[in-house]
């Protein structure tokens, strides 16, 4: 009887384990059964993860392969296996291949999505990541620094993957160098989709860096190759190379808004690249510093950037320069690139007390300028006799740096079937130039089951739906809406809100016809804008006369919360009025660690402000991080204001950023201000601006413009303004511009 009892268990356990899904090769499906596929994986092997989501996983792909047979961590089907919430990757050994994951909804909760090592003492090296895709897995707090891939060890490949949506500050890839395991180190970076990056407002916003400062004349021996960048506008650096021995070559640069800058390190091959700027404002090319750096056969298209965002910019170094300033350019070649309709070339661009050591046995030859959109597009900062000239061409129009060196040629364009824009033949002919040719296509990178056309859902992109007059209509229309959609209000009748209005995707509120729709809240805010979302208003009467009795309130506010999602807010043909229930009353009220692409307000009339309109001014730590990118205020009246207009801050020294840009044209000023407690004491403030144009403004009675000029060259003009007892313009320094201001008492 035992022995039958005996033989029934064996048997049970014998069909019990036979159950069991097989651990050693083939799908696993859980964390558990992962983690011994990989403990006991050997050269050869294939662990397979089932499709699905896998939630809240650290995976360690420790493990060692061989050259001729890796172990492979994949995906049952590429594409197909989700790995989301607070998850990462970390691989670590020899001759390993992950491929088809995806990282969604969710981030790292340490500061690697993906990391070539377990840590400091256990590198990957001869491993490969190909086929897999980084989307949107960012940290919600803006400032809350991660990598999405950090590379370490030797001999690696980064290949064929997508990273696409970074929103938090933390450059998107780093080749670390920091032990000597990691050094000239060879590693692969090819046919990658780096996809859009949006401002972050602050250093930090880089998409690919090489090195640091630290580590910068060391080499590290990375090619980054036949990559497509598109809009990566994170910040000034597209690319930070900060080490020696580097290759790019055939990449493409899309629309973005930033340079390839060889920021530290020497022997830089930058060769091939196509920056596609397409006219779009603060498109650049590449910057060049350093020791033996050969930029040839590069190409750019209506590159517009300025300044050290410019289509070519050549610095000046800091003598004896510290490893983390500017190293002087030396010995380099810059060769047979191609600009065209490139607004800014700029020589011993940076140029001040201390970066006073221009360019040195460098030459520039058989280059090609074609520009009509800026017939003067050199720069020249210093002392340019260390580089020499020789056949460059430049088209009629346009005014060379030099005399010797460039010869004068129409300006001859021609279109490639793909509409690529190149020099005419006979130019091409003059200094044997091969006709360019678009190095890689979108087609040809990222993952194979990536749509790469991604599609930014903007305002008024969608379908118009009416809503009829009444309490929190709106709320009812919005929350059925799509993004983009427009919700159409009727014709001079009331819209109430009762409750918040929370926008989490773009949204247009607009009225139609004379007789404007009036909206109202008793909450204290209108609408609340938070990540993701966006709002325009349009053709309305903003009215305060149902707000509550109590100070603070606003018509827009942000989240309270970090927004790792830009936002934008447009104001056109709009009556703001009696927002004065109580104190401070604002238009707009914003959160720290927010960022509004473009604030525009336009054709509008603001009267009866116990606030201020736009207050962009919640950076107070002076690092270089500021709120808004785009402030753009146009025909538009402002009366009776307390606050401040624009009271715009950007503090610290930072100089990779572009903005805060601002544009004031035709506005009127009438008693702003001039509240107590209002403690700017001015109607307009720009701290550390960059770029700001006033033109045509009119102040009656109001207080001052108030210029707080900070570092990085700002443009900074007054124009066709007057000012009629209303203080004039107090500046920390005179280093902007007036034309034809009237100031009177
Ligand atoms: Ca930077």
């Amino acid at each position: 009887m035992k022995k039958l009892f005996t033989l029934i268990i064996t048997t049970i356990l014998i069909v019990f384990q036979a159950c069991q899904p097989p651990v050693e090769k083939g799908v696993v499906e859980n964390e558990e059964q992962l983690r011994k596929a990989i403990e006991i994986a050997t050269p050869g092997d294939e662990i397979v993860m089932k499709n699905g989501i896998w939630k809240d996983i650290e995976i360690l792909f420790q493990a060692k392969g061989e050259k001729e047979n890796p172990i492979k961590l994949k995906a049952e089907e590429a594409g197909k296996v989700f790995i989301e919430g607070s998850s990462n990757l970390r691989i670590a050994g020899e001759f390993l291949e992950v491929s088809g994951l995806v990282f969604r909804n969710g981030f790292t909760p340490t500061s690697e999505v993906i990391s070539f090592k377990k840590d400091k003492n256990n590198l990957a090296n001869h491993c490969r990541v190909t086929n897999c895709a980084i989307q949107y897995f960012t940290n919600p707090e803006r400032f809350e620094s991660d990598y999405w891939v950090g590379m370490y060890g030797k001999n690696n490949r980064f290949d064929h993957n997508a990273l696409i949506g970074k929103g938090n500050q933390g450059v998107t890839m780093a080749v670390r160098l920091n032990t000597e395991e990691s050094r000239e180190n060879n590693h692969r970076i090819d046919h990658n989709y780096f996809g859009p990056r949006a401002s972050l407002g602050s250093n930090g916003g880089e998409t690919l860096r090489i090195g640091t400062s630290h580590y910068s004349l060391t080499f590290s021996n990375t090619v980054v190759e036949n990559n497509y960048f598109d809009r990566c506008s994170g910040e000034l650096e597209i690319i930070s190379n900060k080490s020696c021995g580097n290759t790019f070559k055939g990449n493409v640069f899309y629309e973005c808004k930033g340079t390839l800058t060889m920021r530290h390190g020497n022997e830089t091959l930058v060769e091939n690249n196509y920056f596609l700027g397409n006219n779009i404002a603060n498109t650049g090319g590449i910057r060049v510093i350093n020791e033996s750096q050969t930029v040839i056969n590069n190409y750019g298209y209506g590159l517009k950037g300025y300044r050290f965002r410019g289509a070519l910019v050549v610095m000046n170094g800091v003598p004896n320069s510290p490893i983390n300033r500017y190293n002087q350019v030396i010995d380099s070649k810059i060769e047979g690139n191609i600009l065209i309709d490139c607004d800014h070339i700029q020589l011993c661009a940076g140029s001040d007390e201390e970066r006073s050591a221009i360019p040195q046995n460098t030459t520039f030859n058989k280059n090609i300028f074609l520009t009509t959109t800026n017939p003067k597009p050199f720069t020249v900062y210093d002392d340019i006799s260390g580089i020499s000239f020789n056949n460059n061409l430049i088209n009629a129009e346009a005014e060379a740096p030099i005399k010797i060196g460039f010869s004068s040629v129409p300006y001859e364009v021609a279109e490639t079937s793909n509409g690529l824009k190149i020099p005419g033949q006979s130019l091409l002919e003059k200094i044997a130039i091969k006709e360019p040719q678009l190095p890689v296509s979108k087609d040809e990178v990222g993952p194979d089951y990536l749509n790469k056309d991604i599609d930014v859902k903007r305002l008024s992109s969608g379908k118009e739906v009416k809503v009829l007059p009444g309490e929190n209509t709106l709320i009812d229309a919005y929350l059925k809406s799509s993004p983009g959609d427009v919700l159409v209000l009727s014709d001079g009748e009331e819209y109430l809100l009762t409750k918040d209005l929370k926008i989490s995707q773009p949204v247009t509120l607009r009225g139609t016809g004379a007789g404007k729709p009036v909206v109202k809240s008793q909450k204290s805010a209108f609408f609340k804008i938070e990540n993701g979302g966006s709002l325009a208003l349009e053709n309305l009467i903003i009215d305060g006369a149902e707000s509550p009795d109590q100070p603070g309130n606003s018509v827009v506010s942000t989240s309270k919360y970090s927004m790792n999602k830009n936002y934008n807010l447009f104001v056109k043909n709009c009556v703001v009025k009696d927002l004065d229930v109580n104190h401070t009353f604002d238009f707009l009220k914003i959160a720290k660690h927010t960022f509004a692409d473009t604030i525009l307000i336009e054709n509008t009339q603001m009267t009866n402000v116990t606030g201020s309109v736009i207050s962009l001014d919640k950076e107070v730590e002076d690092l270089g991080i500021y709120n808004g990118e785009y402030i753009l205020i146009h025909q538009s009246t402002f009366r009776d204001v307390q606050g401040a207009v624009a009271n715009i801050y950007r503090g610290g020294t930072d100089e990779s950023t572009f903005g805060p840009i601002v544009r004031f044209l035709e506005n009127e000023f009438s008693n702003v201000g001039k509240g107590k407690r209002n403690k700017i004491q001015a109607s307009v403030s720009f701290h550390g601006v960059q770029n700001a144009l006033v033109e045509n403004c009119k102040w009656t009675n109001s207080a001052p413009i108030n210029l707080h000029l900070t570092n990085g060259e700002p443009i900074t003009i007054i124009k066709d303004c007057e000012m009629d007892n209303s203080g004039g313009i107090v500046a920390n320094r005179n280093e902007f511009k007036t034309e034809n201001i009237k100031i009177s008492q």
